[in-house]
């Protein structure tokens, strides 16, 4: 079964007065059924929240706090999600809520939950609808926008594809906007090297190009290709899906390629969070280790920040501060003061037992920094 990930942004889905359009929700929904028809599984990631809540509230409540944007939330997801389970309803397809914020992604537990609980909806041919828990989000535990959000989730469920749906066509050379010359992009190859210019935000929407290009980026380094394209084309879903099937990445919209092999496990877990629980400080010698695809042993640590626990993500940073890698510690942060800068054999005597000599196993371990290893210079 082929699992795609449809981000699908306020900006298609709300009338100029904020309210939900009845028109897109039915004409998505049938799209979106269609394709479930032809044996996709498919994540709706939507939007709409906030804007929905505005439209009801009123100047009194306007988005302009994070406060504010929690109460209009509470108020917009309810319409959301009964605008889904109406419009999926003649197609005889079950509408599931599901609520995220960072937080569900960075315990491993939770992020394994929720993903075996989102696999169970897709077997079951339910449509997953997903937004952030805007009403419990604040800053440090949020997200923040739904573009970033749909990358998280196709790489959760390990996705074939992500599908983008904004107001705009495609990315294109310059801003369409203010040049009519500018071209729209059919394919990016090499989106390492991309550098775009930044088209702003929409009237609701948190992102704008910038996250699009984040999200199509974070997502290529794991082994999935991304579909940026215009939500209000008719059956856009079932058209790109075509231009999928025929193996052609190129066509409508912008797709940005895959530019690694898929990765898997724990590693892909690693990669996909935006924030780590904690900083572990190595010295030049673990720094060069660690470019060399090995694990992180105690005797290269100089120290640690923050809280974090056995099993939790944590930052690997030069002496400069700087991240480099991150990784899964199999050691707890208290742990880690009592063993740092100490040999493997040490481990033992310094805590009373030994969780093994890897404190980050290169299994578990990624390189975040483009920066070389220490020696061969920047
Ligand atoms: N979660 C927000 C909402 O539903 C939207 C975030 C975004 O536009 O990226 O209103």
């Amino acid at each position: 079964m082929k699992k795609l990930v449809v981000k699908i942004g306020s900006s298609v889905l709300t009338l100029d007065n904020g309210k939900p359009d009845p028109v897109r929700f039915k004409a998505f929904a049938k799209d979106v059924s269609r394709v479930i028809d032809r044996g996709y599984a498919v994540v709706v990631v939507s939007s709409g929240a906030i804007a929905f809540g505005s439209s009801l509230a009123g100047a009194s409540l306007a988005p302009d706090s994070i406060a504010h944007k929690q109460v209009l939330s509470s108020i917009g997801q309810p319409l959301l999600i009964n605008a889904y389970t109406d419009s999926f309803r003649p197609y005889d397809r079950i509408v599931t809520q599901v609520l995220l914020t960072h937080e569900d992604f960075m315990d491993r537990q939770r992020y394994l939950n929720a993903r075996r609980s989102m696999d169970l909806m897709l077997a079951q041919g339910f449509v997953p609808v997903v937004n952030e828990n805007d009403t419990i989000a604040v800053d440090e535990i949020k997200v923040g926008d739904n573009d970033t959000l749909s990358a998280m989730v196709a790489a959760m469920i390990s996705a074939d594809r992500l599908i983008i749906l904004s107001n705009i066509d495609a990315i294109f050379d310059k801003d369409p906007y203010r040049y009519h010359d500018a071209k729209p992009i059919s394919e990016i190859q090499h989106i390492e090297q991309y550098k775009s210019f930044d088209e702003g935000k929409s009237r609701y929407g948190v992102g704008g190009i910038r996250t699009k290009i984040s999200a199509a980026r974070q997502l290529a380094r794991m082994g999935i290709s991304t579909t940026i394209a215009n939500g209000r084309t008719d059956g856009i879903v079932t058209k790109l899906v075509d231009q999928f099937a025929q193996g052609n990445g190129a066509g409508i919209g912008t797709t940005v390629v895959a530019s690694q092999r898929r990765i898997s496990g724990a590693k892909k877990w690693v990669s996909l969070l935006l924030k780590s629980s904690g900083i572990i400080t190595v010295d030049d010698g673990a720094l060069s280790a660690v470019h060399k695809n090995k694990s992180l042993l105690a005797a290269g640590i100089l120290g640690t920040s923050g809280t974090f626990k056995q099993g939790d993500v944590v930052s690997i940073a030069d002496a400069r501060g700087r991240e480099i890698g991150r990784g899964i510690s199999n050691y707890s942060v208290t742990e880690i003061g009592m063993i740092k800068g100490k040999k493997s054999s040490q481990i033992n005597g310094s805590l009373g037992y030994s969780k093994g000599d890897e404190v980050i196993h290169r299994d578990n371990l990624i390189l975040t920094a483009s920066s070389s290893a220490p020696g061969r210079g920047e």
